[in-house]
């Protein structure tokens, strides 16, 4: 059998080091929340970012909350959000107490349709969210059109796509906002829970700093109704440690994106094409309608695989009933998308097994 190769791979690596110092270094400061080492890795994501900027929040769900809330959100609003992405990003404009609308992705780039999104606008609905979905970055401009036609506010799920740019510029900073995790999976992950927002507007960055600490304008007085949904100094401190080696990751992904597409996929399997050389490859689907047979013939050379993702989000249960909705683009693609692995630390020798897995694949 072929060299084993595992869907993901969270152990440190490279930075093994660096994270071990730097939670060392929170240990014997003594100082857990908001602190330090949260301000230092909020200037230091803000500059990777081109953002002005960032704050850091518990998860990237609270991220896209907290964006919501600040922007006055919630019960009787709508958000248009697509029906493929982690449920995560539709469950945030629900925290929110709003309620999101599903329009259907374009069948090619897999991230929302800005005319399915426009064609599902009424008068409740305050936001465009889109899903820059796999790192690849969802259309932009018109998504930009479409939000100033009909004053909409454009919130970005950046969660899977730190780094990435859209036409050159930096996603996040294209709306008003833009939410990021730091889940343990995401292209900058913590070893535990955490997520940021960006933005270019100053007071937003400000009421989402009020609101991520329980609405305290100082210390035990509440102007608002907060959340309690902090980036913790343990996690900042080591996602300090990890984020001057994102670049480079960056381009390992790139690079072995490159190498997926340059070998041959077998007749049955379809590859996403790529929209924007900004795409920062998160995950690697490929299409298939035999995905079964694609994944179990995977599966016996070693090769791990997952679905991103199996369910439309308004199919879910949790949704059904309050988000109903007719995306046929979002059904087909969950029925045929599987990912590949696709990781920085992946081998020379563990890409081979992978692209022999595919060539020898037979409908
Ligand atoms: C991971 C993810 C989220 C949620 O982030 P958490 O930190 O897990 O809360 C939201 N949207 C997308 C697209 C994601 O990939």
């Amino acid at each position: 059998m072929s060299t084993p190769v595992p869907f993901n791979a969270l152990r440190p690596g490279e930075d093994a080091a660096a994270v071990r110092a730097a939670i060392d270094r929170v240990i014997a400061s003594g100082w857990f929340v908001l602190g330090p080492e949260v301000e230092a890795f909020e200037a230091e994501f803000a500059a990777a970012s081109q953002s002005p900027f960032a704050v850091g929040v518990g998860t990237g769900t609270d991220a896209l909350t907290l964006i919501l809330r600040a922007l006055d959100i919630g019960p009787g609003d709508e958000v248009i959000t697509p029906p493929l992405s982690a449920a995560y990003s539709a469950l945030a404009v629900m925290m929110a107490g709003a309620r999101p609308v599903f329009a259907d992705i374009d069948p090619e780039r897999l991230t929302l349709d800005p005319r399915a999104a426009e064609a599902a606008i009424t008068s409740r609905t305050k936001a465009i969210m889109p899903v820059h979905l796999y790192g690849q970055p969802a259309d932009m401009r018109a998504f930009e059109a479409i939000a100033s036609r009909h004053h909409l506010a454009l919130v970005e799920d950046a969660a899977q796509a730190q780094l990435a740019t859209s036409d050159g510029r930096a996603v996040g900073t294209i709306g008003i906002a833009g939410a990021t995790s730091f889940y343990p999976t995401k292209n900058l992950g913590a070893l535990g829970d955490g997520g940021a927002v960006i933005t270019r507007d100053a007071q937003l960055a400000a009421r989402i700093k009020r609101l991520r600490n329980g609405g305290q304008t100082s210390r035990y007085h509440h102007l608002e109704a907060g959340a309690n949904s902090r980036l913790d100094e343990m996690q900042a401190a080591i996602l300090r440690a990890r984020l001057p080696h994102l670049a480079g990751w960056t381009a390992r992904r790139r690079a072995i994106a490159g190498q997926y597409r340059a070998a041959a996929m077998p007749a049955a399997v379809t590859v996403p094409r790529e929209f924007d050389a900004g795409h920062v490859y998160h995950l690697f689907p490929v299409l298939t309608p035999q995905r079964d047979a694609f994944q179990a013939h995977c599966a016996a050379n070693g090769v791990e695989t997952l679905i991103h993702y199996p369910v439309p989000i308004p199919r879910q249960p949790a949704l059904a009933a309050t988000s109903p909705a007719m995306c046929p683009v979002a059904d087909r693609v969950c029925a045929e998308v599987v990912s590949l692995p696709m990781y920085p630390a992946l081998s020379a020798a563990q890409l081979d097994a992978v692209t022999r897995a595919f060539s020898s694949f037979e409908r």
